[in-house]
């Protein structure tokens, strides 16, 4: 082959670019990782790998090869063939290969394997006859069969689970492995004809062509709907193809002394540092992850076969201070051989990402910085997220029904569905649901993302619903055995106890328990402690969530705020170490009890004198939840908003709730009827709000501003530093911002006046209409602050309501053939429209004002990707919910080590 040749194909080890991140882009994860294994010296069996560039010019070129892969790929087969001195298919002594998929990152489930292929009557024979093992040989075979006729050719896989159940019945084998050599043989008839009537051909007996066949499926599946779906759900882009690995086989499957498993280095649910694994001995491949049989836990096998486990001990030791991080291994043995087919970093819950990563740091393997940019933000909140409440379990008297494994931590409680599809239909409708299945496959994964739970009485902790839900970070109890699911008329019981479609059932991922009960959910460990209901050294999980916080904070340069209306939100975040309120919306003040009347009887004013008395009634209660927030901060900066909403929002719009009102207030429905009708506005968010209120009428901006002062005044008397920030919203013009700013100072004076003491506030603007984002310079000749209001800065920038935007806005994120807007610009912020927005108002407003300060505000301010803009632009800092201040905080220290 000459040199300016595309060189598609790679043996295992061949050339010395170990694991680096173009090889895995060209070998995918698990070609890369199998290489390495070779070259470090681990018995991998050899085999070779189609480079996903090879995949690219499959999909982008009508299913066809690029030249000469072909010839490339059958001169790798020779030399495979004479590294293994064995022929592909041959009748003396035959070579099987397994052909493997594996994407640069990884996809479990999305695209399958074909193991045994080569497999025909001739090398069955000789298989049978160089093993002495008749009985393997056909097994192989008819394993062979199953799965290229199910994954290459597409027959149906249930009719061929039927065809082997029918001969296990017929002989009444229960497992397996109760099959004799002419059962298999059996089975095997009723596979070839079964093919024959799907595909109408009789089943390749050529192993070249089954072997080019199954490299084209594979290469397929790279855009089949699962795979698309999976990489949707976890974003994954950008990547090339799936690469093929070709791959000389070994048996699990020979009997008694062989077995195959699958191992994590760490415990994938708690992090804890132990071999952690499962296997079944007398069994190939995909086994244990399909949950067959219930496999044995790894130290079992010590027993079984010393040798062996000592090995695979030493090899996890090996591959951790290879990696540097938790893999997730497969191997095979063959007759007390021990082979190794597959790692990676592993999978896990957060709660493994954060107690692993710590352990390492404080071990010496990695640096704290390799910890924080590991850990994904984007699974951070599940720390948060809640359990099962133990006093409602004591209360209730309720007892677990049974106990299945601790698949997926979280506890959940819904109503049962027994398929993926009904669970998403019911789920549509806003009900919790609990998603019960024997065992789960990728078509399952749809309604597992919707559940908040999932269950299946069959399969370990590697099965298929483990490693998703773990994924997912939805809890899921696996292999609860004592339950048997009737699908057919949508109920499982165990025992004598019954439930049905519908019915509220509640687990408990973090023990594997099952209730047929309704359980309330409480909050998790960490917000336990944070609340003080448990303390921090009884708290394992708290005290990691520490040290990794402790480690982000030394690392990230944005600050965090937090969105807060209430004294108990400003608690909480406070406690998730928010530092300051970046945005404290006042209306939020304004519902409940006697303030929604003074509110809509300031609506109702005729004129100013009776307007005034109404804001008067609004003082009091203003200023003491200010004086409340004040306190809950003890000197960290407040950002107060003046009233944002339009005021019809503050009225009732139905009858009953009307005629409440006009009691409550002494004057008639049709008074208030009038009003609404007068208030009311085709185009709400561009209507009567924001700035425009307090310039309309600037006694309501008088008295916000006086409550915030005197609470201020207030608080900073009994001791307690206050930093309060005026913010005035929906600014377009400067002038908008000077008149509200003179006024707001006027009030400021006036109080410092009568209480003869002052200070330190500052006074700025949320930056939400494009003009203002365009005009900055001018407005920040005045602002001392720039808030940015993404929310609103996206709807008149895009031109899209967000509450309206759900019908069109799924496609355009969605559709392959459009994907006009990479992320929902409501979540990520659309960084070439609006966020080239927030870069020019920055940039104008730093030119005149070096000292202002920038932040945002919007929902986007929780969002990993829009934090890492953020930090790119250079803003001081991101304000979010409370609860996502920790991811915030992650987020921001993960944007510096980006750069
Ligand atoms: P996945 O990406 O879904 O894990 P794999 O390619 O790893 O799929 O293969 C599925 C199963 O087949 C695994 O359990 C693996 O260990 C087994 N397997 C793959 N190749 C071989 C081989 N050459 N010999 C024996 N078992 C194999
Ligand atoms: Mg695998
Ligand atoms: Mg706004």
């Amino acid at each position: 082959m000459s040199k300016d040749v595309t060189k598609y194909v790679y043996f295992f080890g061949e050339g010395k670019a170990e694991g680096s991140a173009s090889m895995k882009d060209l070998l995918g994860g698990k070609g890369a990782n199998l290489a390495d294994m070779t070259s470090i010296g681990l018995p991998v069996p050899p085999g070779f790998t189609i480079s996903t560039e090879a995949c690219a010019y499959y999909s982008a070129n009508d299913s066809t090869y690029p030249e000469g892969l072909r010839e490339e790929v059958l001169k790798h087969l020779d030399h495979l063939e004479k590294v293994m001195g064995a022929k592909l298919g041959d009748s003396e002594n035959p070579l099987l290969v397994s052909v493997r998929s594996g994407a640069a990152q990884s996809m479990p489930g999305m695209m399958d394997t074909v193991l045994n292929l080569g497999m025909n009557p001739d090398s069955a024979k000789a298989l049978a006859k160089k093993t002495n093992n008749e009985r393997f040989a056909w097994d192989s075979y008819r394993r062979f069969m199953q799965m290229f006729g199910d994954v290459v050719m597409g027959v149906p896989h249930h009719e061929f689970e039927e065809a082997l159940q029918s001969v296990k019945t017929e002989r009444n084998c229960e497992f397996d492995t109760d099959l004799d050599v002419e059962d298999m043989k059996e089975v095997i008839d009723r596979y070839r004809a079964l093919y024959k009537r799907y595909i109408g051909e009789d089943f390749p007996t050529d192993p070249i062509d089954q072997l080019f066949k199954a490299i084209n499926a594979v290469f397929g599946s790279w855009n089949n709907d699962r795979a698309i779906r999976y990489r949707q759900m976890n974003d994954i882009r950008g990547l090339l193809g799936t690469a093929v690995n070709v791959q000389s086989m070994v048996f699990g499957n020979m009997g008694a002394t062989s077995g195959t498993g699958v191992a994590f280095t760490r415990d994938p649910s708690t992090g804890e540092d132990k071999f952690y694994g499962e296997y079944l001995m007398n069994a190939q491949g995909e086994d244990v992850v399909a949950g067959i049989r219930t496999p044995q836990t790894i130290d079992t096998l010590k027993s079984v076969n010393e040798k062996v486990y000592q090995q695979l001990v030493d090899i996890r030791d090996l591959l951790e201070k290879h990696y540097k991080d938790m893999q997730d291994i497969e191997f095979t043995i063959q007759e007390g051989t021990l082979y190794m087919l597959q790692t990676r970093n592993g999978k896990r819950t957060i709660f493994s990402w954060l107690r692993s990563q710590v352990e390492m740091v404080e071990s010496g393997l990695i640096s704290k910085e390799t910890a924080v940019g590991r850990v994904p933000a984007g699974e951070f909140n599940k720390l948060f997220a809640p359990v099962l409440d133990s006093d409602d379990i004591d209360k209730q008297g309720v007892q677990e029904v049974t106990k299945g494994l601790n698949a997926s931590p979280g506890g959940a409680c819904g109503q049962v569905y027994f398929s993926a599809e009904k669970a998403e239909e019911m789920a549509a409708l806003g009900k919790d649901v609990i998603l019960a299945r024997v065992e789960t496959s990728p078509e399952d994964i749809g309604g597992m993302a919707v559940a908040k739970g999932v269950i299946t009485t069959r399969g370990g902790m590697t099965s298929h619903a483990a490693v998703v839900a773990r994924g997912m970070g939805c809890p899921c109890v696996s292999g609860a055995g004592d339950i048997s699911i009737n699908y057919k008329d949508g109920s499982m019981k165990v025992g004598d106890k019954v439930v049905r479609e519908g019915d509220f059932i509640s687990i408990d991922g973090f023990t594997g328990q099952v209730y047929f009960a309704h359980i309330q959910v409480k909050p998790s460990e960490i917000v336990q402690v944070l609340n003080g209901e448990m303390k921090s050294d009884e708290s394992l999980l708290f005290q990691n969530y520490n040290k990794f916080m402790g480690y982000v904070d030394e690392i990230r340069k944005l600050r965090v705020r937090t969105n807060a209306d209430t004294p108990a939100d400003t608690h909480m975040a406070v406690q998730l170490g928010a530092e300051g309120i970046g945005l404290c919306r006042t209306e939020h003040m304004f519902f409940g009890g006697q303030r929604i009347i003074s509110v809509r009887k300031m609506i109702l004013a005729n004129n100013k004198v009776e307007r005034e008395k109404a804001l008067a009634e609004l003082l009091p209660m203003q200023r003491q939840d200010f004086e409340e927030i004040f306190t809950e901060l003890n000197g960290l900066p407040a950002t107060v908003r003046l009233l944002d909403p339009p005021l019809h929002e503050f009225l009732p719009n139905d009858h009953t709730s009307r005629h409440e009102m006009a009691l409550q207030l002494g004057i008639s429905v049709e008074e208030i009827a009038q009003k609404t009708t007068q208030l009311h506005e085709f185009n709400p968010m561009l209507g009567f709000r924001g700035c425009r209120l307090a310039i309309v009428y600037p006694e309501i901006l008088h008295m916000q501003v006086r409550a915030i002062i005197e609470a201020a005044l207030n608080v900073s008397e009994k001791g307690t530093e206050v930093h309060p920030e005026i913010m005035i919203p929906l600014v377009g013009h400067y002038k908008e911002f000077e008149y509200t700013k003179k006024h707001a100072i006027e009030t400021i004076e006036k109080v410092f006046a009568e209480r003869g003491k002052k200070i330190a506030y500052k006074i700025g603007t949320m930056i939400e209409v494009p003009r203002a984002a365009i005009t900055a310079d001018e407005i920040a000749k005045s602002a001392e602050f720039f808030s940015f209001g993404t929310n609103d800065l996206t709807q008149m920038t895009c031109g899209f309501s967000r509450d309206d935007a759900a019908s069109f806005l799924g496609p355009y994120v969605n559709d392959t053939d459009k994907q006009f807007y990479e992320y929902d610009p409501f979540a990520t912020i659309d960084i070439d429209g609006v966020g080239k927005l927030v870069k020019i108002a920055s940039e104008l407003g730093r030119s005149v004002n070096p000292k202002i300060k920038l932040g945002i505000c919007g929902e986007h301010g929780g969002d990993p990707k829009t934090i890492d803009f953020c930090q790119k632009v250079g803003l001081d800092y991101v304000s979010c919910s409370p609860f996502r201040v920790p991811v915030a905080r992650l987020a921001a220290a993960q944007a510096v080590l980006k750069k």
